[in-house]
């Protein structure tokens, strides 16, 4: 019991640290295997009392998915605002496709069995809406639900859908989204099911079992003995940065990446699907960047391709940041560019972000695309999936990428 607390504990508050509330329906469940347990409803998620978590008179989740261990109940802005309206939404992101699934759909419980309907409404999906009545004004209400292996997959598939609502409301001002190819979703959620973020899964999983895993410490300095001076900060500065974008909502989970250049043969770049909040200097990868060989095991970022030719290409850049950050995918989502209207960003980007054509994830197609799009600018869109932003050094390439989430806000008038 005080290890479900001490874990319900841990992602309640990263429910509450998010830059929007998640509403006084705000409930997270686990099955731990000895029984349901959930937070109750009116929970203080940034305080959570042992008090405060009960057990369920539950055998298991109402999920239809075997292996959903984890459930979240939220009131996030966007996804109220659809469920108001009635507005179902269906991927215009990969990030949606593979985290939430081929549509968020709404269930309506205000009849009927409950259990059945949500079943029904999840699917294959690791989310949907759920209607509980009408307002008096006639409008929907009710609440979000995600679910995931564990608590960490459960609230990420949250902050997930609740972008997808938002930039599905916010493209409407530029044109609507583009909705990817169903089959296409279909296949890429079953992809990461079976393959993305395996290992981040297994140690979030035995959480549920072996208590709690902690955040590395902020500026967690490697091994400076030695020679290797220079790499050893570079690689804590990557880790810095890291969780920097976490908490500054610049990227969902595990969900982009950063890399360094190191000298004319080496980079350094994150690793593939790790929680940035726990990694350290050393879990780093060192990939050739001519060649895309590494060293170690852990496997580098799935985009380390096109880091590399970024880096080939660019002389003048030193460090690159890509993220799924949430006004650059309005435009990634609408398939536009993002025109630069204030006259201090064009001094940085020119009159506009350009926009690079479709890639599936990781692919060489994704790469040559993007690339090819970027050219000589700091910063690029990346059609359903989200945008890179490079500067000469790690600090410049992290100012780069606020300041296309700056423009992407003052183009909609935010
Ligand atoms: P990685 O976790 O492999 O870096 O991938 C995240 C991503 O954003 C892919 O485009
Ligand atoms: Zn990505």
């Amino acid at each position: 019991m005080e290890k479900t607390y001490e874990l319900l504990t841990k992602y309640a508050k990263m429910m509450a640290e998010q830059e929007y509330s998640t509403g006084e329906y705000s409930i997270l469940m686990i099955d731990t295997g000895e029984g349901v347990y959930a937070t109750k409803y009116g929970a203080d998620l940034n305080d959570l009392k042992p008090e405060e978590v009960e057990k369920l008179n539950i055998e298991a989740l109402p999920t239809s998915e075997s292996g959903m261990r984890a459930m979240v109940y939220s009131q996030t802005p966007y996804c109220q605002k659809a469920l108001r309206e009635g507005r179902t939404f269906k991927p215009s992101l990969d990030d949606m496709a593979q985290i939430i699934g081929p549509a968020a759909v709404i269930a309506d419980t205000s009849s009927g069995s409950v259990g059945k309907s949500l079943k029904k409404a999840l699917g294959q999906n690791a989310g949907c809406l759920v209607l509980r009545g009408k307002e008096p004004d006639g409008k929907g209400k009710g609440y979000t639900l995600t679910v995931g292996r564990n608590l960490y997959e459960a609230v990420v598939a949250m902050t997930v859908l609740e972008k997808s609502a938002e930039i599905t409301y916010l493209a409407d001002r530029i044109g609507g989204v583009k909705y990817l190819n169903p089959a296409e979703t279909r296949l890429m959620r079953l992809i990461y099911k079976k393959k993305y973020s395996k290992a981040e899964e297994t140690a979030k999983t035995a959480e549920t079992a072996e208590g709690v895993i902690s955040d590395t410490k902020d500026n967690a300095v490697a091994d400076l003995s030695g020679e290797n001076t220079r790499e050893q900060l570079l690689r804590s500065q990557l880790v810095e940065y890291g969780k920097k974008l976490v908490k500054s909502g610049l990227v969902q989970g595990t969900w982009g990446n950063l890399s360094i250049r190191l000298d004319d043969q080496y980079m350094l770049v994150t690793p593939s699907g790790l929680d940035y909040m726990r990694l350290t200097p050393s879990d780093m990868v060192k990939v050739d960047i001519h060649t895309l060989k590494y060293e170690g095991n852990l496997k580098p970022t799935s985009e380390r391709g096109l880091h590399g030719e970024i880096y080939k290409r660019r002389p003048d850049v030193g460090a690159v940041i890509h993220t799924h950050s949430k006004y650059a995918c309005v435009f990634a989502a609408a398939l536009k560019p993002l025109p630069v209207v204030d006259e201090a960003m064009k001094n940085v980007f020119g009159w506009e972000i350009p926009l690079a054509e479709y890639g599936l994830p990781g692919t060489k197609k994704l790469m040559k695309n993007t690339v090819d799009a970027l050219g000589e600018n700091m910063g690029c869109i990346m059609s359903h999936h989200g945008m890179i932003a490079c500067g000469k050094d790690m600090e410049t390439a992290f100012e780069n990428c606020a300041k296309v989430e700056e423009c992407g806000k003052k183009y909609l008038r935010l």
